[in-house]
């Protein structure tokens, strides 16, 4: 797909001549996908920072039945804003503003490039008394990109993924048409999801195939008053999964992460941890209590050394818990934990730049059987066992992080990562671990074993929304564009 000198003028003529780019050099300034999967360059790249900027070019690109991926920081690793059928790159970072934050419901409305590190400064600055929720992906991503891809922060165990939380949508369709789903459809108020049919799930995990979100209105909470971040450490996975699974029953907790060794020792500044000693822990739990009042925070703090002695009558083997504000002033590594959002460096900026991982959601009865058929294959295949596990929404369902760091430039090495993703997924999925941000790889391997009549209507949804597929083709089963 190329784009013509004439789809150009026009798209220059609407957007104007600095927001319109075909050279080399604006296709390097985009953000690069971090994974295994084969990348390609767009054929343009377009900068929008107003709707009705964005309204035009989707009837432009309808009209010429032109591919539109939208992107923002792209740090999906899911592969989901590869241009897989070349045509427009419509990068949204310029689309930032936080448009209302509205202290008495709750609730803040912004634009998809508005990022965790800017909510996060504002509220600071204006609103103390509220908190939002992070995800642990680095401070300049995108809130709207992460939402509506379902995502999870350090508020998932109390409120679930970050779709979840949505109360309403400003959203461009494809055809140009401008729609709100949510209480916004038909208030001023942007407050809530019900009572209305729930349109805004037509943008969650769509992947961008059926509208560009412009606006969104993401839930807050209030920021408790008391806070501890402790380390727990486990010798055994049974028996850390054992005590999480408790943990999450006892409601203590916001936040419950579990991180395999090698992640620990990353965090304790190992960059590449390949020998396991033992004697060392195996599972770094860490775990995030909050209260408003003194006496409950006390309470929870006590339970959870209650709960500690309990296990350890048992003969389990724990140390700590350990306060990660102690822990900072013995190993800086630690900060990373201190406060979200966060810059898990170790990931990100190291000389292969690759970044790949098997994210899912399933049952936590089940994680024990993940983790160790996970930690087998990533071990045959000479990865350290990365492993993140995290209950979500009260313990009813679980996330299953599988990620390895990379050299993209070896051939070789991209390979043997993504052999081991497909049978990573393999393992996992028929014990009911369902790959998020689901990359086009994996339901091209497995999505035969999805419901037919629900695979039939997601593509009935997304051909009613984008009756030529211009939106993101090649992302959930999407065709390309019909001419
Ligand atoms: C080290 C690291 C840690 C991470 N940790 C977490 C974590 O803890 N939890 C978590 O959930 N994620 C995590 N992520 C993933 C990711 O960083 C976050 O979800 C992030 O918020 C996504 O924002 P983005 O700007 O990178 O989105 P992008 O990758 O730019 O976009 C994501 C998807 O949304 C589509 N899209 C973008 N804008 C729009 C729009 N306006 N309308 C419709 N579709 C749109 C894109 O086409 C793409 O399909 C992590 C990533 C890294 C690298």
């Amino acid at each position: 797909m190329g784009t013509t000198p004439a789809l150009l003028d026009r798209l220059t003529a609407l957007l104007g001549a600095g927001a319109v780019s075909v050279d080399e050099a604006a296709f390097r300034e985009l953000p690069p996908d971090l994974t295994e999967i084969p990348s390609r360059d767009p054929d343009v790249v377009v900068r929008a920072t107003t709707v009705a900027q964005i309204q035009s070019l989707l009837r432009l690109a309808n009209e010429t039945r032109t591919p539109v991926t939208p992107v923002i920081t792209n740090t999906n690793v899911g592969g989901l804003a590869i241009p897989t059928h070349g045509g427009i790159v419509l990068d949204l970072r310029g689309m930032n503003r936080i448009l209302e934050i509205n202290a008495d419901d709750l609730y803040a409305v912004i634009e998809p490039g508005v990022s965790w590190g800017q909510l996060k400064e504002a509220l600071e600055k204006e609103h103390p008394e509220l908190r939002f929720a992070y995800s642990l992906s680095p401070p300049e991503t995108s809130i709207v990109a992460n939402h509506l891809m379902d995502g999870l922060s350090n508020l998932s165990l109390r409120h679930g993924a970050t779709g979840q939380w949505i109360n309403a949508i400003e959203a461009v369709l494809p055809t140009g048409e401008l729609m709100r789903a949510g209480s916004a459809a038909w208030s001023s108020s942007w407050c809530s999801r019900s009572p209305m049919p729930d349109l805004v799930g037509l943008f969650v995990n769509f992947h961008g195939t059926t509208g560009i979100v412009t606006k969104m209105a993401v839930q807050l909470w209030p920021n408790p008053k008391f806070r501890r971040r402790v380390f727990v450490l486990a010798y055994r996975y049974a028996e850390g999964y054992r005590f999480l699974r408790r943990l999450v029953r006892a409601e203590l907790c916001d936040d419950i992460g579990g991180l395999s060794w090698p992640l620990g020792k990353m965090l304790f500044g190992d960059p590449h941890p390949v020998y396991h000693d033992p004697a060392e822990p195996v599972l770094f739990c860490y775990l995030d209590i909050s209260a408003h009042f003194e006496r409950e925070f006390q309470a929870r703090l006590e339970t959870l050394e209650e709960l500690l002695a309990a296990e350890r009558r048992e003969g389990a083997r724990f140390d700590g818990p350990l306060d990660i504000a102690e822990l900072v002033s013995v190993e800086p590594g630690f900060q990373k934990f201190a406060e979200f959002p966060t810059r898990l460096d170790f990931l990100l900026d190291h000389p292969g730049g690759g970044l790949t991982w098997i994210g899912t959601y399933g049952p936590f009865s089940q994680m024990d059987r993940g983790v160790e058929a996970g930690a087998q294959i990533m071990e045959r295949h000479g990865f350290p066992p990365a492993i993140v596990s995290r209950p979500m929404r009260g313990g009813h369902f679980a996330v299953l992080r599988l990620l390895a760091i990379f050299d993209r430039k070896n051939a070789a090495e991209v390979e043997r990562v993504a052999a081991m993703n497909r049978e990573l997924v393999d393992a996992v999925l028929p014990m009911g671990f369902l790959p998020y941000k689901t990359p086009a790889w994996v339901l091209d391997r497995h999505g035969a074993s999805i419901d037919p009549v629900f695979r039939r209507l997601v593509g009935t949804i997304q051909t009613a929304m984008d009756p030529n597929g211009i939106l993101n083709p090649g992302r959930w089963l999407k065709s390309p564009p019909r001419k």
